[in-house]
């Protein structure tokens, strides 16, 4: 990096001390910006990267609810609103017990320069809580979201900020945090969040936005080598909502998906993932990727090791941060992998995107790859906006276009810097300029 990069980094550093994962997010963005500097002088004389990196607010707050068994539980609850030069503060929140301030903070970081990416009118910012539902009955979901939003409904608002689903946080969620927001404003203000039910003014395509949208985006990276997903061999980790839909788009573009993956180990069905089997134990029955195995003759559960070590032509991480190491890009390219794709936020370590690059694989990183889910979600505040609701068909089809738009200027931005098919340096430099350029135009 360049020394005024390095500069603003070690302030980052400073300010943001034991945040590991937000380094790591701001690191990554900062090892693509210097030509923009060279090139474009007034960033550093506005001092846009010191102000892009400082949150424009931050909201730690206490969640006090009581469980079933009558005791009174405390989690602690983020939003991270971080930048609003684009549109209102976009982002998802996550519940996982491993939520803080660092987590919310590089998922934030991250949301930024997607949501500008999607080319969608949207600023970035990210929320959520150490709350864990894995084994809470509904009900205690239910009350830990309305405490949730008792205290969070006071900075939201459809043109101030725009939470949505992450990792712990879907439908059933949304559903009860929209209920707990409407009953305390009074408002039926459908678009303060996204990811609602399509029947009370959520939009179709949502669910399976962001992991079509990254299949559709890896089809794209593919095209340009004169490839496709056709009759290919693909590992997909993770089993949540972008998980399932990348393994839909892909077998719908003719792959075999051999793996998938979920805390307890990851799943090996050499046959193609039945689809059906792993919607029913995944969304309706929530269960564990031992059921599947339970109903599925000839697949096999693996309960330590990386299931990066299973060969395939097109890896897509699709679960967690810092879950595809570069141990596991060797892995992966020991068996001739050619394209990987984020579908999940960060789960490539910066090392493994490095090697994976140099060995000439595809790489498409998450803030391209898998903004289908945000820019969706800007589909769906518009057709709250016009009180419309859109078919099916239509609205994948303005996804497709969407994810298209967002190769196109990965890839052009990356010829213009002269590192043709560097699609991190291309989504990096694209998602950066158009919001510092916004900054720029509204003054400090
Ligand atoms: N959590 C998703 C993401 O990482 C979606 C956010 C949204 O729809 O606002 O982009």
């Amino acid at each position: 990096m360049e020394t005024q990069l390095e500069q603003v980094y070690d302030q980052v550093l400073r300010r943001n001390p034991g945040e590991s994962e937000f380094h790591q997010a701001v690191r990554e963005v900062f090892e693509s910006l210097g030509p923009v500097l060279t090139k474009h002088p007034q960033y550093v004389d506005a001092a846009v990267l010191e102000r892009i990196c400082e949150p424009e607010r931050q909201i730690i707050f206490r969640v006090p609810w009581v469980d079933d068994a009558g005791r009174v539980q405390i989690n602690r609850g983020f939003r991270v609103e971080f930048n609003s030069a684009l549109g209102p503060y976009k982002g998802g929140l996550r519940f996982h017990p491993s939520v803080y301030l660092g987590i919310v903070k590089f998922l934030g970081f991250e949301q930024i320069f997607k949501n500008s990416l999607s080319g969608m009118p949207i600023g970035g910012a990210k929320g959520g809580s150490d709350f864990d539902p894995r084994g809470r009955s509904d009900g205690e979901v239910m009350r830990f979201c309305q405490a949730f939003m008792t205290e969070l409904y006071r900075h939201l608002g459809e043109y101030t900020d725009v939470p949505a689903g992450d990792i712990g946080v879907g439908g059933r969620e949304i559903g009860y945090l929209f209920g707990q927001y409407k009953r305390i404003t009074n408002r039926y203000e459908s678009g303060v969040l996204t990811g609602k039910g399509v029947t009370w003014g959520g939009s179709l395509v949502r669910t399976e936005a962001t992991g079509y949208g990254t299949v559709m985006f890896t089809e794209r990276m593919l095209g340009t080598r004169n490839e496709s997903f056709d009759g290919q061999r693909v590992v997909i980790s993770g089993s949540g909502n972008v998980a399932i839909f990348a393994v839909e788009k892909a077998q719908q573009l003719g792959a075999r998906v051999v793996a998938f993956s979920d805390s307890s180990g990851y799943v090996v069905d050499e046959a193609g993932v039945d689809l059906d089997l792993l919607k029913a134990v995944k969304l309706d029955e929530r269960g564990r990727a031992k059921d599947y195995v339970a109903r599925r003759p000839g697949s096999r559960l693996v309960e330590d090791g990386s299931i990066w070590d299973i060969p395939c032509d097109i890896a897509l991480p699709c679960a967690t941060q810092n879950e595809l190491t570069v141990d596991d890009a060797r892995s992966l390219l020991s068996h001739g992998v050619r394209a990987v794709a984020e579908g999940a936020n960060m789960p490539t370590t910066p090392e493994a995107v490095r090697l994976l690059q140099e060995s000439g694989v595809l790489f498409g990183p998450g803030k391209a790859a898998n903004a289908g889910g945000v820019a969706t979600s800007a589909l769906e505040m518009q057709q709250n906006a016009s009180r419309d609701a859109w078919d099916f068909a239509y609205t994948e089809e303005r996804l497709a276009e969407i994810m298209s738009g967002i190769h196109d200027r990965c890839a052009g931005t990356a010829d213009e810097y002269g590192r043709p098919g560097d699609y991190v340096l291309g989504a990096n430099i694209a998602g950066f300029t158009k919001v510092a350029d916004a900054m720029l135009a509204l003054g400090v």
